[in-house]
């Protein structure tokens, strides 16, 4: 078992943020450009129960403009579900739920591995009250984070940890 956890989400939701808080170095470019990761990239980290994982960062999709389509889901982000033994679907407390969001949850569920709802920039203000709106996504697991901050990290890679 190679123990991939692969970070999937629409694009700026902080995929990248988070990936290179636990990779401790600017691995992933973190850009406000949506679509701006172009492959999988991988860093290996223990987490803090000793486990080791291996971190990807998908590109998430494609840029498009206002119509998106599953059909424009990156190949690089389809492998990186596919070869994942947990999944974390990162999406953004501050916009609350999107159509976006729905149909990369539903490649998720088809997916049939398990996922973990990472909400996150819990920091801005709102945020926190539109978790709840994400349960219709149809998850085993929600929790609350600050890529950007570093909150809920902790939580979050125990959750992950159990799947590895
Ligand atoms: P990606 O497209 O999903 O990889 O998203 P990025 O990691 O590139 O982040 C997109 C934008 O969201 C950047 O401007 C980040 O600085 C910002 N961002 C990421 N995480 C957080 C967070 O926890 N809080 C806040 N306030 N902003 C964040
Ligand atoms: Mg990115």
């Amino acid at each position: 078992k190679k123990n991939i956890v692969a970070i999937v989400g629409r694009p700026n939701v902080g995929k990248s943020t988070l990936f290179n808080r636990l990779a401790r170095k600017r691995k992933a470019i973190v850009n406000d450009m949506p679509g701006v990761t172009r492959d999988r990239i991988y860093h290996k980290i223990k987490l803090p129960d000793g486990k080791v994982a291996n971190l990807v960062d998908t590109g998430g999709l494609e840029p498009t403009t206002d119509d998106y389509i599953l059909s424009q889901m990156k190949t690089q982000t389809l492998k990186g579900i596919e070869e994942a033994d947990v999944i974390v679907m990162m999406v953004d407390g501050f916009a609350g739920l999107t159509a976006m969001d729905e149909e990369v949850a539903d490649v998720l569920r088809k997916s049939g591995k398990p996922v973990i709802v990472a909400v996150n920039k819990v920091d801005l203000k709102g945020a926190k009250d539109n978790i709840v709106d994400f349960y219709s996504l149809g998850f085993e697991h929600y929790t609350a984070i600050s890529s950007e901050h570093g909150t809920g990290i902790d939580e979050l890679l125990e959750l992950v940890s159990q799947y590895l």
